[in-house]
């Protein structure tokens, strides 16, 4: 391995929690420690989608519920994914308090989505079909969405949508999203297109694409099922760089450094500081 001296580790400044993520952990755990009258406290689904993040929840009395029970005393909270309107009709009869922890920025897309439903938009969401944001989005387009993801996606779309609405998953890839709008628009050339690709996604995108032509390796750390920190790997490795995505600093192969004289490092929306810190002192640890 280099020497410390000639080694340099950078981490990109966006790394880690986006404002979405650090507001929703903090109205948790607000509301937690300050409402004991509503416990227990559950979350629909993991909070974020980062394990390490979901088990420091537990450890404080905050567990995940996959199902929505017909009654339930306690409090269910809304992730920043947002929910269909059905399923908060559901939490709503079951009883529960709802805690809505939904991002402000995918709360703009839902507002986008339900507006232009009620002006006979037909909705087409550019995203992943089975992520519980654009779940949500489609839920919010009621009978008249549907969510594309490549290019055969948009030709497979009926030609007689009448009035169509572009909309996408706050943490698409800025050149995919670019791509499939054009294709709807050779298809649906009066279509109306909202960029909902939000701020935070956009500005770390851009800064790994930047950081990885610098480096000789990247780190990408985050969940596996996270769908933004999968986007951040894809855009370093088709950058060329070698590019190594891990959960946590235990899945470090410190050989596969053993040339790399500049290292840089980013992580998902929902990777928590203290899971980049580890690995950051890791790979300081072999110098
Ligand atoms: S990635 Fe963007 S939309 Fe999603 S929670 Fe973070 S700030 Fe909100």
């Amino acid at each position: 391995m280099p020497k410390a001296k000639e080694r340099r580790i950078i981490v990109a400044k966006s790394s880690g929690f986006c404002w979405g993520v650090r507001r929703a952990f903090d109205k948790v755990l607000e509301f937690a420690n300050n409402h004991p009258e509503h416990g227990p406290v559950y979350t629909y689904g993991p909070l974020i989608h980062n394990p390490q993040a979901v088990e420091m929840l537990k450890e404080k009395g905050i567990s995940v519920l996959e199902e929505i029970p017909p009654e339930l005393k306690g409090t269910i909270v809304i992730r920043t994914h947002g929910l269909p309107p059905n399923e908060r009709k559901r939490i709503e009869s079951s009883g529960a308090t709802i805690c809505d922890a939904t991002c402000p920025d995918v709360g703009v897309i839902q507002g986008t989505v339900r507006g232009h439903l009620r002006k006979g938009y037909f909705i087409i969401i550019i995203g992943h079909r089975e992520h519980p944001e654009v779940m949500a989005l489609l839920g919010f387009a009621e009978k008249r969405g549907a969510c594309v993801n490549s290019a055969d996606e948009v030709k497979a779309l009926s030609s007689n949508l009448g009035k169509v609405c572009v909309v996408s998953q706050s943490t698409q890839q800025r050149d995919k999203f670019d791509n499939l709008v054009r294709l709807i628009r050779e298809r649906y050339p009066e279509c109306l297109v909202f960029d909902t690709i939000c701020p935070s996604t956009g500005t770390r995108q851009h800064e790994v694409s930047e950081l990885a032509g610098k480096v000789d390796a990247m780190v990408v750390v985050g969940g596996r099922n996270s769908s933004n920190t999968n986007r951040l790997a894809e855009i370093s490795k088709e950058s060329g760089t070698p590019t190594f995505f891990i959960e946590t600093d235990e899945e470090l192969n410190i050989e596969d450094f053993a040339d790399a004289e500049t290292i840089g490092i980013t992580a998902g929306a929902s990777t928590p500081s203290w899971v980049i810190d580890r690995v950051v002192a890791r790979l300081r640890a072999q110098d």
